[in-house]
């Protein structure tokens, strides 16, 4: 079992950051630990987010410090309230819990603003007029050095004022920026005079229309690290570079805290994409029913698979925590969702693609009740009763008129186990006009009731059915990955990788206790793989997701070329 995500000192974990960190208070440079999770409210938060919130509520919880919540919203355009709801939703749903540290960077509007003023006076900032276009082609490349802008030498005065005036909302969109003075010849591009402030006359979902002009993400983002008093801010490696600017805004500013950057690999998945910008583009263009399409990656999408928070957490876990790029195969996903399912969830009987088996020795009108076990992982889960009848249902690929040598299954003259009930022998296959079978027959051993023959004789096979009278009829969601290659788009355009076949609805036949599931709940279908029951389930028409597959044996086999 999982640990209590908030227990302190359960944490057995070793990684750099870590390491970091114990040698930051074994040194005294830092007295306490504080982190914290800054997503930009924009979309919905995706396992790679998961990543980070495992690996900053975790530091928190394992050196007993705290971890903020703080919505990185500088950017009003693409902001919603929908999404600052969710993202909490899902946070706390994955197990973490930030307390009373809840923030917001648009909260330090003003804070920033007067640092802003603080770096002109110092002769460290200055208003540009050139246009976005202009400030692109003086910047330079990485082989050559930038051009200063004519703007660049304006006295402190001037900068002063037309600071002031852009914020009074006296300018149009884009007509002026504040840039930090910094050094046009860095070799490092994000340290050529970043732009701290641009005009954008849009209203912000929390402040409003006080402002119309926002800081950029990097200036805003060590600033409100010092203003929490975060510790250590760890973000994902494509933030290196940005380090010395991170650190160029702390040395240079009256904050009250000196908080350090640091980076670690953001998590690639295969099949799978993680992109806020593609994942929109698949939500806005109906590629998928929403953010909680069980084929998402979002933290939404996988509740609604049915994959439990704690499996999430432990793949954190799992999957560590480096400093190089790499691409996690998403079967070690599965895997963790398989191991923390295979202990809880409940199992039941459903038939996913039902052939007819007549029982022919049964009784016509005949009827009982056999004992099923719950969960053999869990005996506290106790047994239920499951109704066994003279016509059944089994699933057809259970069955083989003409069964290749490893195929331990129903094929004529065979015989095998029916879980909880009897050994039945396939005595008759029947067919159609066009020649397809559509029923089997079969006679069984009323000796071998729940349990194995008196005369010790062995089956190699036991298979999963239902009683065709008593099975209800419910909607079954077959997912399988949103792409069809483990790398999307990495030939041509990613969208033309989406797999055709990524969701097969069938009506399956499941035995009545699964008519009653709640919304959420998992179980495990015998031998067919972990469902949950979806938020559109009634007992009028159950509907269940495909969480994940069992590992097939018999699949694997075949798989293999091996019959
Ligand atoms: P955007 O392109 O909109 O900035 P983002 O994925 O970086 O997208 P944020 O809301 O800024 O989204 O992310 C919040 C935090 O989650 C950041 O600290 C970011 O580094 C981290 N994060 C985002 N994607 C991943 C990922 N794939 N693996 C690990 N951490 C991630
Ligand atoms: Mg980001």
């Amino acid at each position: 079992m999982a640990a209590d995500p908030q227990t302190p000192n359960s944490d057995t974990s070793r990684d750099f950051i870590r390491d970091i960190i114990r040698a930051d208070l074994e040194a005294g440079r830092a007295t306490g630990v504080v982190t914290r999770f800054p997503p930009e409210p924009n979309g919905y938060l995706h396992i790679g987010h998961a990543k980070s919130i495992c690996l900053n509520f975790g530091l928190a919880r394992a050196f007993g410090g705290r971890c903020h919540l703080r919505f990185d919203d500088t950017n009003p355009v693409k902001e919603d309230i929908e999404y600052i709801q969710s993202i909490q939703e899902d946070v706390r749903w994955l197990g973490f819990d930030w307390g009373d540290h809840l923030y917001f960077a648009s909260d330090y509007f003003e804070q920033l603003y007067e640092w802003a003023e603080h770096l002109i006076r110092q002769g460290l900032a200055y208003v540009d007029d050139l246009s976005a276009d202009d400030i692109r082609a003086y910047r330079g490349t990485l082989t050559e050095p930038g051009r200063e802008s004519p703007f660049r030498t304006r006295p402190v005065a001037e900068n002063l004022d037309l600071f002031r005036r852009m914020r009074s909302g006296e300018f149009p969109d884009g007509a002026r920026v504040l840039r930090a003075k910094i050094d046009m010849a860095a070799g490092n591009i994000n340290l050529r005079d970043p732009v701290l402030y641009r005009i954008l006359h849009a209203r912000h979902p929390r402040t409003g229309d006080a402002w119309c002009i926002y800081p950029t993400y990097d200036y805003t983002h060590g600033q409100s690290d010092a203003l929490e008093h975060v510790t250590h801010s760890v973000c994902t490696l494509e933030f290196e570079d940005h380090r010395p600017l991170y650190d160029w805004f702390i040395q240079h500013l009256p904050v009250p805290s000196k908080p350090r950057q640091y980076e670690f690999a953001r998590l690639n998945l295969s099949y799978t994409v993680l992109s806020k910008r593609k994942l929109i583009q698949l939500v806005r263009d109906g590629h998928v029913s929403g953010w909680d399409d069980p084929r998402m990656p979002t933290i939404s999408g996988l509740r609604r698979r049915g994959v439990p928070p704690d499996a999430l957490r432990d793949f954190a876990a799992r999957i560590g925590v480096t400093k190089s790029n790499a691409t996690v195969d998403v079967a070690v996903l599965d895997h963790c969702v398989r191991d923390h399912l295979n202990t809880r969830a409940e199992r039941r009987m459903a038939v996913l693609d039902p052939i007819r088996l007549v029982i022919e020795t049964y009784p016509e009108d005949g009827e009982e009740w056999l004992d099923a076990v719950n969960n053999p992982e869990d005996p506290a889960a106790g047994t239920r009763r499951v109704p066994f009848s003279r016509e059944l249902l089994i699933e057809r690929a259970d069955f083989m008129e003409d069964p290749p040598r490893k195929f331990f299954r129903l094929a004529p003259g065979r015989e095998v186990r029916l879980r909880y009930a009897y050994f039945v022998t396939c005595t008759a296959v029947v067919r159609n006009d066009a020649g397809e079978i559509v029923e089997l027959r079969a006679t069984h051993d009323p000796a071998t009731r729940g349990g194995d023959a008196p005369d010790g004789r062995k089956v190699k096979g036991t298979l999963h059915w239902v009683s065709a009278r008593h099975a209800i009829a419910a909607e079954a969601r077959l997912y399988d990955h949103l792409f069809a290659r483990p790398d999307p788009g990495a030939e041509g355009d990613w969208l033309d990788d989406i797999n055709p076949d990524s969701l097969r609805v069938v009506t399956a036949r499941v035995e009545p206790a699964l008519a009653a599931a709640d919304a959420g709940r998992a179980v495990q279908f015998e031998r067919l793989g972990y469902f949950c029951a979806d938020p559109e389930t009634s007992p009028e028409k159950p509907v269940f997701n495909r969480t994940v597959g069992l590992r097939d044996s018999w699949a694997r086999l075949q798989a293999r070329g091996a019959s």
